[in-house]
């Protein structure tokens, strides 16, 4: 019987459908299992989170492992070239969350377009500040999405829905997914200063450290608003405090940061910044779609 271990709790349906496909699964008990390089031994796949670590010394100590899904993005926690030199396949879902990336876009939009957030905190405080907080439309505005994988896609197609004008820029050819979405092909000069809306979608990379920084800021529009849903880092955030006070963009919306939880606020307080904990992918969606698709990859991969 191939035998999988569960060592980070997951959905209880994609426990289902992997037992429903004839695999013997074992829940990892932390607290009580002993070290997992010592569990390990006997099984075919093991499924974490971010909270068990397979270093090298698991991977090694391991006997007729094959798979390691990682249910989640972010592969910090499993040493692939370990796991490459025993021919073990690792695998992860970045695919999960796209919608609710894309839609958590949309809304960042539209509330720093219509200042949803400053309202809602002036109404509590039982102020009525009609007069000061007139918006902007999307409608037939200039939307530049920088990173145009996944994500970058997914509002692009939203974005269309809403009739706005769509540039995008990616270091791969994007000339097909350009078309499929009815978005136009542009440098990256041309979107930082031909954009009301800036959405970044890069990884954060040694080459997208900082790309956004006080050259950027300088070109674009008094009236752009910025939105980071990708990485913190991505952005400089001194730079980005500066350009929020001199009046060099109007607005921006972080829901990623350079050190999260922030250790100082005071970009988070700015009144032109609209910010979130990093739940861009928090939903009830989402986390169902990680286990649909850690079961489903598993299934595949045992197979
Ligand atoms: P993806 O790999 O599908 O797309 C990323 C794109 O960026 C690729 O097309 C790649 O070619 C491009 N790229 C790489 N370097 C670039 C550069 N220097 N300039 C321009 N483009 C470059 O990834 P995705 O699933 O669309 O995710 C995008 C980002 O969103 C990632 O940083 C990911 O970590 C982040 N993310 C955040 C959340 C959240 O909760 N806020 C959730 C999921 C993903």
């Amino acid at each position: 019987m191939v035998r999988v271990l569960i060592a980070d709790p997951i959905a209880e349906s994609a426990i289902r459908k992997m037992k429903d496909a004839g695999l013997d699964i074992v829940l990892r008990d932390a607290s009580s299992d002993g070290p997992i390089k010592d569990q390990i031994k006997g099984f075919d796949g093991v499924v974490v989170r971010s909270a068990t670590k397979i270093t090298r010394e698991v991977i090694e100590s391991s006997d007729t492992l094959k798979v390691i899904v990682r249910a989640g993005v972010g592969l910090d926690n499993v040493d692939q070239e370990a796991a490459k030199e025993k021919g073990i396949t690792v695998m992860n879902t970045p695919e999960a969350p796209t919608v609710s990336v894309a839609e958590m876009v949309l809304s960042l939009m539209f509330a720093l377009s219509r200042n949803i957030t400053r309202a809602d905190s002036s109404m509590k405080d039982e102020r009525w500040e009609k007069k000061k907080l007139a918006g902007t439309e999307l409608w037939q505005k200039t939307l530049g999405i920088i990173g145009f994988g996944r994500i970058g896609q997914e509002v692009a197609k939203r974005a269309k829905a809403l009739e706005m004008n769509v540039l995008a820029y990616d270091v791969v050819d994007i000339t097909e997914a350009c078309r499929t979405y009815g978005t136009q092909k542009a440098s990256i000069d041309d979107i930082i200063s031909k954009s009301d809306y800036i959405s970044l979608h890069v990884p954060l990379l040694p080459q997208t450290k900082g790309m956004i920084g006080s050259a950027e800021f300088e070109k674009m529009k008094p009236t752009a608003f910025l939105i980071n849903t990708s990485r913190g880092g991505v952005v400089d955030e001194a730079a980005l405090v500066e350009a929020l006070d001199s009046g060099k963009i109007a607005g921006a919306a972080l829901d990623v940061f350079e050190t999260e939880p922030p250790t100082d606020w005071s970009l988070i307080k700015h009144p032109k910044l609209i910010a979130t904990p990093h739940i861009a992918s928090s939903t009830t969606e989402a986390q169902a779609r990680v286990g649909d698709l850690t079961a489903s990859k598993l299934i595949e991969a045992l197979k």
